[in-house]
């Protein structure tokens, strides 16, 4: 078998670049071992353009916000499924010094900032003392809807092999590879957390960060909007809702601990003031680096070896983004921005 691009793994990343990949004119075929603890099955999907106590911008979110509108509604009319929608946040005042740091930032900088006509108006449902602020725009990825339907069209079209990959059966020539019965101009590795142990790769300053993360039903529970308390309540399916999660660089294993099931479950008692059951929890590793910078590119020494990888927390909003910049580096061979360039690592590569 002859094709233009081997990719391994199909979470956000292996599914936005093969797609985009495709729309080049590129033929593809993609390995994926089916992991439902991996990083896309287990995340919420949101694309929040603030961050952190300060409420700031996140990275380069006036160019991504429009371009993920775009790409996932593209995805959708090609799938015949809606996989973006508009999700506003509610952000409740943990303490009044947060109620400050919102009014403030929404003084200097309103976008992506609102105050609320009435802000009584949650608590029909929802435990709140300090009032709340709106973020907006805010995008909701439908992430199981996309990666099944999506998966499902690569099996239709031959394009997927279910199965592990085993790098230890990987030849890597000057200008293709050879894996089993399958030769590839270039293979891509959109392995996720895998990725830290990739021998041409593992070299790079990786940083895995672990989240937890309850599925609760709440019947009635209102949908239209993600509710953030600390914790995030986040509508998923009918009736129900993702709540989460932690955020730690340092963890034992990746395994759901009790310590995080209470945890939340004393949370969704002190503010949901509606019956709710708790369904599932989960954990998953974040594919983080060290600089919060996404690792895109070929390799310094082996040019049929490439990567895209390293998205961190925010999949959702780079996967589409750097899948634009990887396909054109690969077809027209145009740079990849520099801080998201695997080039700026071409020493510690060229070395291990
Ligand atoms: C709790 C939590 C909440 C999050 N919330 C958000 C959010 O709201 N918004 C956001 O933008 N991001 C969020 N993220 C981050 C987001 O999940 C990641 O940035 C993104 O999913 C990374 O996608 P990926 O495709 O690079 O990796 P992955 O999702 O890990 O996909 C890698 C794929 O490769 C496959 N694979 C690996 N090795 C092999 C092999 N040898 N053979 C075959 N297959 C292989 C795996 O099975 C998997 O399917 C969250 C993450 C977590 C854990």
């Amino acid at each position: 078998m002859q094709i233009d691009y081997l990719l391994i793994g199909q979470g956000i990343s292996g599914t936005c670049l093969s797609w985009e990949l495709q729309k080049a004119g590129q033929s593809v075929l993609v390995i994926d071992a089916p992991n439902p603890r991996s990083a896309s099955k287990v995340a919420s999907g949101i694309i929040n353009p603030v961050t952190g106590r300060r409420i700031v911008k996140t990275w380069m979110i006036d160019d991504l916000m429009p371009w993920a509108w775009e790409a996932y509604g593209e995805m959708g009319r090609a799938l015949h499924i809606d996989c973006i929608a508009q999700k506003d946040i509610i952000d409740c005042f943990a303490t009044p010094q947060m109620r400050l740091a919102f009014t403030d930032r929404y003084e200097k900088d309103p976008q992506y900032l609102a105050l609320p006509a009435a802000e009584n108006d949650q608590r029909d449902y929802l435990q709140y003392d300090f009032g709340y602020g709106i973020i907006h725009p805010c995008y909701w990825i439908d992430l199981a809807g996309l990666l099944h339907h999506y998966r499902r069209r690569l099996l239709q079209n031959g394009q997927l092999l279910e199965a592990t990959f085993d790098i230890a059966q990987l030849q890597v020539k000057e200008d293709e590879v050879q894996y089993q019965h399958i030769t590839a101009r270039k293979i891509i590795f959109c392995d996720g957390v895998t990725g830290f142990t990739n021998p041409f790769f593992r070299a790079l300053p990786w940083g895995a960060n672990k989240g937890e993360v309850l599925l609760v039903e709440i019947p009635g529970f209102p949908d239209k909007h993600i509710y953030k308390k600390g914790y995030s309540l986040v509508p998923w399916k009918e009736n129900i809702f993702w709540l989460g999660s932690t955020y730690l660089w340092e963890f034992d294993n990746d395994d759901p601990t009790p310590g995080f099931y209470q945890f939340a479950k004393n949370w969704l008692q002190l503010t949901v003031k509606m019956p709710f059951t708790i369904a599932d929890h989960l954990a998953a590793l974040r594919p983080a680096t060290l600089e919060r910078r996404p690792f895109i590119g070929l390799h310094p020494v082996h040019g049929a070896v490439g990567i895209f990888n390293g998205m961190g927390t925010k999949g959702c909003s780079l996967a589409p983004w750097f899948a634009r910049q990887m396909v054109r580096l690969l077809v027209d061979n145009v740079p990849v921005q520099a801080e998201a360039d695997v080039q700026r690592f071409k020493r510690i590569l060229s070395r291990s």
